[in-house]
């Protein structure tokens, strides 16, 4: 499942849109005439060939040069002479104009290495770290960001951009009073409406491989129906559900999953709607039709498990021994590596090794509920005794520390400082808040868009082939 935690980071990395619906496409239109605009590279840039250097170099292209996010291969060896005979190749006219060159961050990587191999100084370094509170993002600096250096033919540094994504980039640039300017530019991508929908005959993830719909939006639909359906123990032949959801595209290429807009299922004849709703707030969560949160204040399994090795017993007498040996907790099998998330919103109370718990997790939830984690293999980062996660938050990762034979999650559901079956625990526990009554007006009037386009599309599937992209219908 390491893939497809990684895959579900990487959207909430490039998805964090928290504009309405409405809003956004109203938006659209607008952002991606602009896009246009700026994408289309006028005639005095030409941009040279890579001519196999280390260092792709060009003239002074658009900061949002399609070819941006051109692999590049060993850094490590690009001298600096490279820029010199670059240059040389290309016309008088654009000889006197800046050079832009791309490093990538890699692992172990830190400013005056990665400035240095853009033939920079740490007098470079020094200014530019220097030139605002935005200029923290260079102490933040992730394997995979790549850094754009624009160089005058002076040698001095004219423009950085800081790439964290196609989507979103710091931008440094000199101004006249030789300092750097510092904005953050954030890339809306066109967003295309998908609807897919598919019969369960073994389980969820197989039907919807079937189904030609993503890990990724698979596992969001475990996610919001997680509060209510255990796609573990509940699913059942002639269970089916469908979902209205976004796709990213970028210049035309997809670049990722959006958004699930709303999302049905049905479960041993009963059925669950499931729409997004952005609050007052700005925080995003699903409700039933209803306003009531899709979510409960707890998620069922802070793991994906390939099986639950051992369950919880508060007295089992050891038939030999005559001993009470309690177990009072769930263990999920799970390989090691595998992320573990908070189960609810909370502040951590313990992160360090405990006895026979090994790496050990304990999260406060609120007055009455505490849970802990044991046997990581370590910590996620920001993990720390003191910290605040969120419902979903990565704390952890799966391993074998303590008194554990294998790698599995050793998970404690405490209420009122009691042990209870985490399992069953579970239907018990209060739901997360629902849509307060003075904005279910504005609740209701945002939804019922969404749900009258999921109605037309299930009621009139002809229709529905017709009015959404082609293949979005499967
Ligand atoms: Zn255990």
């Amino acid at each position: 499942m390491n893939l497809i935690d990684l895959t579900k980071q990487l959207i909430k990395k490039l998805a964090p849109n928290d504009l309405p619906y409405k809003h956004r496409n109203a938006c659209l239109g607008l952002v991606f005439t602009l896009l246009i605009l700026v994408l289309v590279p006028d005639s005095e840039s030409i941009v040279p060939e890579p001519q196999n250097h280390d260092l792709i170099l060009r003239a002074n292209t658009s900061p949002f040069s399609t070819s941006t996010f051109d692999p590049l291969k060993n850094i490590d060896e690009a001298p600096v002479e490279n820029i010199i005979s670059t240059e040389t190749e290309l016309d008088e006219q654009e000889k006197i104009q800046d050079s832009r060159s791309i490093v990538e961050v890699r692992s172990g990587d830190n400013l005056s290495l990665i400035f240095d191999r853009a033939g920079l100084t740490p007098q470079d370094v020094y200014r530019v770290s220097n030139s605002g509170s935005d200029a923290s993002i260079l102490t933040r600096l992730y394997p995979g960001y790549k850094l754009a250096f624009t160089i005058n033919e002076e040698k001095k540094l004219n423009e950085l951009e800081v790439i964290i994504s196609p989507l979103e980039s710091y931008l440094f640039k000199l101004n006249a009073t030789n300092k750097f300017d510092i904005a953050h530019v954030e890339r809306e991508p066109q967003i295309i409406p998908r609807y897919k929908e598919a019969a369960i005959d073994d389980s969820l993830f197989l039907a919807a491989q079937r189904g030609g719909i993503s890990a990724a939006v698979t596992m969001e639909i475990a996610g919001i129906f997680g509060g209510v359906v255990d796609f573990m123990l509940d699913t059942r032949e002639g269970d089916s559900f469908n979902v209205l959801y976004e796709e990213r595209h970028l210049d035309g290429e997809f670049i990722g999953t959006g958004a699930i807009q709303v999302a049905q299922y049905t479960n041993q004849g009963e059925n669950y709607t499931a729409i997004r709703y952005v609050n007052l707030n700005g925080d995003v969560d699903y409700y039933n039709p209803q306003g009531e949160s899709m979510r409960k204040a707890f998620i069922r399994n802070p793991v994906d498990f390939t099986r639950i090795s051992s369950n919880f017993t508060l007295s089992r007498r050891h038939p030999i021994l005559n001993t009470i040996r309690a177990h009072k907790g769930t263990d999920y099998a799970a390989p090691t590596g595998t992320p573990v998330v908070a189960s609810g919103d909370g502040r951590v109370t313990w992160a360090s090794r405990n006895g026979s718990f090994g790496n050990l997790v304990v999260i406060q939830h609120g007055e009455r509920f505490e849970t802990k984690y044991a046997h990581l293999s370590s910590y996620a980062r920001g993990v720390r005794v003191g910290s605040r996660v969120k419902q979903g938050d990565v704390i952890g990762y799966v391993g074998s520390t303590g008194g554990a034979t294998g790698p599995h999650l050793h998970y404690e559901f405490l209420i009122d400082g009691s042990h209870r079956n985490p399992r069953t625990v579970h239907d018990q526990l209060p739901k997360a808040e629902s849509v307060p009554a003075e904005e279910m007006p504005r609740f209701l009037q945002q939804t019922q868009i969404l749900l009258t386009q999921l109605n037309t599309i299930t009621s009139a599937p002809t229709l529905a082939q017709n009015t959404l992209p082609a293949n979005s219908r499967e």
